[in-house]
Order: structure tokens, then C-alpha cells, then sequence
């Protein structure tokens, strides 16, 4: 269809770049089928457990206050325990994002002298000051809670032997994260967490197992919550909040763990039973009803950029063919210049923000440079088209996101025509592409 090129073209992107990325999409097809298959189970995996709670428009309405007896809330959390598979769930937004539900669900269920186990290496940045592998302020290890780690081998394997070693009596509960964030170890399948999980419970069956689901979520037709996990938890601004959460993270699990949770989060005493929700329970209900769509189109636009830029000469982490456990792309530019193009690219095929020119600056708390990228309608939303990467070595882009695959796709050809443009690349066509 010629219209769709011209509106490319009215966009910035040139025909080469197009028909580039048209080639490369013939390929893929059939995994593009196998991911709206997922979604499609997703999809009535979610409204099945929307009908089951009787989800109605009294659950839209604004609490305020306190927030007793908000049904909205107290719906949606049976609809997220519906929909993990677990007894009990916590989901507002005073759970404030990703990290700070992990830290609401680890300061619960640790108490001082309770050790914590991580035996698949270290977790993500944000965790390292909760968990005190840094010193900070509040952390656990501040309350006598010690961490214990255990690295993943270097093929990726489980080190299992270092795991049955460090379990010891004091072990109370074990972290596992489901996607690699951005390190360069693999993302687990939800297969691989429950092999874990079961090694795990033989050893100790009391302990708790918790899984850091960010970027996980609908990405599979299970969860880890299916395969032992007795703790999920994730951020609504990532995927299950489906672009349209604009704040929030969840915990879903055993009722004991949650019970503990909802204490921590507001009060001894008080737990789930307070915390208004002040109007936005529709764009959770609704962000979590588009969800699976969202996520698929997410997955596509990071298998197009791992074929485009794998087939440009580019090292891709997960590489062009790899199966997919989470929505986050790497690609490894090796000089600054073209981690910048990418970015920029980014950013031109925003919705917001379209006309900023995003530059390296010095982030606190990095040790080199960061460059972002993000026109988004939620800050901070990674579940939007986004990318960055610190201006270091390997000038790796971790790129992630797209509310819609078609939106992921310009987004990457812009990066492409950036890069086409700046003569950092150019087209190798394109025999023909597997
Ligand atoms: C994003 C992320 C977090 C933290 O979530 P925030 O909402 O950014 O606080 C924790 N773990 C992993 C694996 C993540 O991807």
C-alpha cells in the first residue's frame, strides 16, 4: 500500500529504511503469530477473571480519605489473585512503583536476623540499597536482615550445588528476578523459575520464594505464581498496568505474605484496609484489560529491532532468533555516537515530547554518563517506547516498550534513519532474511 509508505516518509523515514524493515518483518511472521496466540490466551485469562469478580462501574468510582469499603480496590486485587493464580493480592498506588513493592513484600516477610537469599546473581540497581548490598539509610541490613548470593554459573546454568551450600537455617526467604534488567545474563522462562523454585523447597519447603516479575508479565501464558512462586510482584508502569496505570505496583501471593505486606505498607493493624484510591481505578481495571495486547506489541518491536540491527552487524542481547521471557532489548553500539542516533531516534517518533533532543547527562548514582530516551504520557512509563544506556562501554541501548507494535515499529525505524542518516550504517540489502 502506497499510502503507508508516504505517511512513513511524512514521518522522516526514507524508502530504503522502509522496505528495509519490510524484509525483515516477511521473516518473522510466524513468531509474530506464536506471540498473538499468547496474547489471545492472555487476553481471556484476564476477562475471565474481570467477570468472575463482577467488575462493574461502582468499581470506577473515587475514594477518598481513609478509603473503607473501597470495592474498586478490593475487587481489583481479588482480580489480580484471580488472575496470578495466588490466594491474596495488594494493588494501589500507594505502592508507589516497582522497587518499592519488592521492598514492601521483602521488609514484610524478613524480620532482624532472617537471612536473604538471591541465587541468581545480584538483583536489579534499585534493590541494592533496599536489600543494603550498598549502605543506605532504612535498608535491611540496617535491621539485621543479612544477604546471601548466589551468582548464576557462567553458561547461565543454576549454580546448584552453591545454592543447596548457602541455604542455611537462618535462609527466610529467596529472591529470584525473572528478568535479567539490565545485566547481560539471561532472562528465566517461568519453566526454568519453577525448577528453581522446586530445587529450592526441597532443600528448605518453609522458605519463601518471591519473584521480582518486572517486564515478565503476559509475556508467557503462565506466571511464576503457576509453578511454586509464593510471591509475585511488579510495577503497574511497566506491563500489567498497560500504559494506562499512572502509578502502582502489585503483590500477589500467599494471604499470609500479603497480610504481612498490607501491615507494612500502611500500618500493624490497619493493612489493606485503608488507602484511597482517589479516582484511578479505571485505568488500572483498563490498563490491565489491554495489557496482554500491549505486551505482545511490546515483544515485536523488540524482536524487529534485535533482526534489524542483528542483520546491520550489531550485537543484539537476546539476538534475532532467541526465545523471549521479558520486553527488554540490548543492543551493543560500541561507540557513543551511535547509542546517542538510537536514542534520538527514540525520542523523533515519540507521541510527547517528539521535538526534544535528548542528551547524556549525569545521572546520581551511575558512574558514567546516561543518555534517555522517552516521550511518554506516564513518567517513567517503561512499557512506552523508551530506551538508554550509560555512555561506557560497550555502549550497550537497553530499549524496551511500544503501547501499540505499530508505534514500536516506527520508533525503530527511526533509530534506523538516524543511524542512516549520521553514516553510521547503511542499508546492506537484503537478500533474503531467515
Ligand atoms: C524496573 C524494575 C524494578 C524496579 O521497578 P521501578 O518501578 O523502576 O521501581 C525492579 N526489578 C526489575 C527487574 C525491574 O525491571
Amino acid at each position: 500500500m502506497n499510502e503507508i509508505k508516504e505517511m512513513y516518509c511524512e514521518l522522516g523515514i526514507s524508502k530504503e529504511v522502509y522496505e528495509f524493515g519490510e524484509e525483515i518483518l516477511e521473516g518473522l511472521k510466524e513468531r509474530f503469530e506464536r506471540i498473538d496466540k499468547i496474547a489471545e490466551y492472555n487476553q481471556m485469562k484476564v476477562l475471565k477473571a474481570m467477570q468472575k469478580n463482577r467488575v462493574s462501574e461502582a468499581h470506577f468510582a473515587a475514594t477518598t480519605g481513609y478509603g473503607y469499603n473501597d470495592i474498586g480496590r478490593d475487587t481489583l486485587e481479588q482480580v489480580y489473585a484471580d488472575i496470578f493464580h495466588t490466594e491474596a493480592a495488594l494493588v494501589r498506588p500507594q505502592l508507589t512503583c516497582g522497587t518499592h513493592a519488592l521492598c514492601v513484600a521483602l521488609s514484610a516477610n524478613l524480620l532482624p536476623k532472617d537471612e536473604l537469599l538471591s541465587p541468581v546473581g545480584k538483583p536489579y540497581d534499585t534493590l541494592e540499597e533496599v536489600i543494603g548490598i550498598r549502605d543506605s539509610v532504612g535498608s535491611l541490613k540496617e535491621y539485621g536482615v543479612t544477604y546471601r548470593q548466589v551468582d548464576l554459573l557462567e553458561d547461565g546454568k543454576f549454580d546448584y550445588d552453591g545454592i543447596e551450600r548457602a541455604i542455611n537455617e537462618r535462609t527466610k526467604l529467596v529472591t529470584i528476578q525473572r528478568s535479567k534488567g539490565y545485566q547481560t545474563r539471561p532472562t528465566l522462562s517461568v519453566e526454568r523459575i519453577g525448577e528453581l523454585i522446586g530445587f529450592i523447597k526441597k532443600i528448605k519447603p518453609d522458605v519463601i520464594c518471591m519473584v521480582d516479575n518486572c517486564y515478565g508479565e503476559f509475556v508467557e501464558i503462565i506466571e511464576p505464581s503457576d509453578v511454586g512462586a509464593d510471591m509475585v510482584v511488579g510495577s503497574l508502569i511497566k506491563n500489567p498496568g498497560g500504559g494506562l496505570a499512572p502509578i502502582g505496583g502489585y503483590i500477589a501471593g500467599k494471604r499470609e505474605y500479603i497480610e504481612r505486606a498490607a501491615y507494612r505498607l500502611s500500618a500493624p493493624g490497619l493493612g489493606k484496609e485503608v488507602g484511597a484510591t482517589l479516582g484511578i481505578n479505571q485505568s488500572f481495571y483498563q490498563g490491565l484489560f489491554l495489557a496482554p495486547t500491549v505486551v505482545a506489541g511490546a515483544l515485536k518491536g523488540a524482536i524487529f529491532a534485535a533482526n534489524i540491527y542483528e542483520k546491520q552487524g550489531f550485537c543484539v542481547i537476546p539476538n534475532a532468533t532467541e526465545e523471549r521471557y521479558d520486553i527488554i532489548q540490548a543492543i551493543e553500539f560500541g561507540k557513543p555516537e551511535y547509542l546517542i542516533a538510537f536514542c534520538k531516534g527514540i525520542q523523533k517518533a515519540a507521541p510527547v515530547d517528539s521535538y526534544v533532543v535528548p542528551e547524556p547527562w549525569d545521572m546520581p548514582g551511575y558512574d558514567s554518563e546516561v543518555i534517555m530516551a522517552a516521550g511518554a504520557f506516564v513518567q517513567g512509563s517503561s512499557i512506552e517506547l523508551s530506551a538508554d544506556g550509560p555512555l561506557k562501554p560497550p555502549y550497550a541501548v537497553y530499549f524496551q516498550g511500544g503501547l501499540t507494535w505499530y508505534h514500536a515499529k516506527v520508533g525503530i525505524l527511526k533509530t534506523l534513519q538516524e543511524m542512516v542518516t549520521e553514516g553510521y550504517t547503511s542499508i546492506k540489502c537484503c537478500d533474503k532474511i531467515g
